[in-house]
């Protein structure tokens, strides 16, 4: 490692030293949503920097319509293929929804990771990295199962 890093990660499968930390994020547009997720790169200091933008297709029903359109039909009115997407009409904006991963750069293989503060703040603590420490980070919401598992958990008041 040429720069100055506190800390290591080497891939127990691909042998990557490098993470990437994506979020992504849902966006209502009409009656359809919109999936984007922006990634880059997690720094030395704990901190990411995004460099990359794209909208996910909307894998489910793409197909569909591209199928539909070859016929050169408009097959509305044909109730047995309904389209599903008429369905999702809600109007919820919920800025919590958002995801975010931390994968290796080589394999993107999932890595759980913790918070330095509460409610997602401050930085990231990918637990494969040499400098983290259980009960020092705020697990990710989705990786809480695992972790109280682990015994890994944040004790508020010091006690285990
Ligand atoms: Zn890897």
């Amino acid at each position: 490692m040429n720069d100055h890093q506190p800390w290591d990660f080497t891939c127990k499968t691909c042998g990557s030293h490098k993470l990437t930390v994506t979020r992504v994020w849902k966006i209502l547009a009409g009656p359809d949503s919109e999936i984007w997720q922006e990634w880059g790169p997690l720094e030395a200091d704990h901190l990411w920097r995004f460099e990359f933008k794209e909208k996910i297709e909307k894998e489910k029903y793409k197909d569909d319509e591209v199928e539909r359109r070859d016929f050169g039909e408009y097959t509305k009115d044909d109730s047995s293929s309904k389209p599903e997407e008429y369905e999702i009409f809600e109007k919820e904006s919920d800025p919590e929804g958002d995801e975010f991963y931390v994968n290796c750069a080589g394999c993107d293989r999932e890595i759980e990771f913790g918070w330095s503060q509460p409610n997602r703040g401050g930085r990231i603590f990918p637990v494969e990295c040499s400098d983290f420490i259980p009960g020092e980070c705020w697990p990710e919401p989705r990786y809480l199962d695992s972790w109280h598992q682990k015994h890994w958990l944040q004790t508020v008041d010091g006690q285990p």
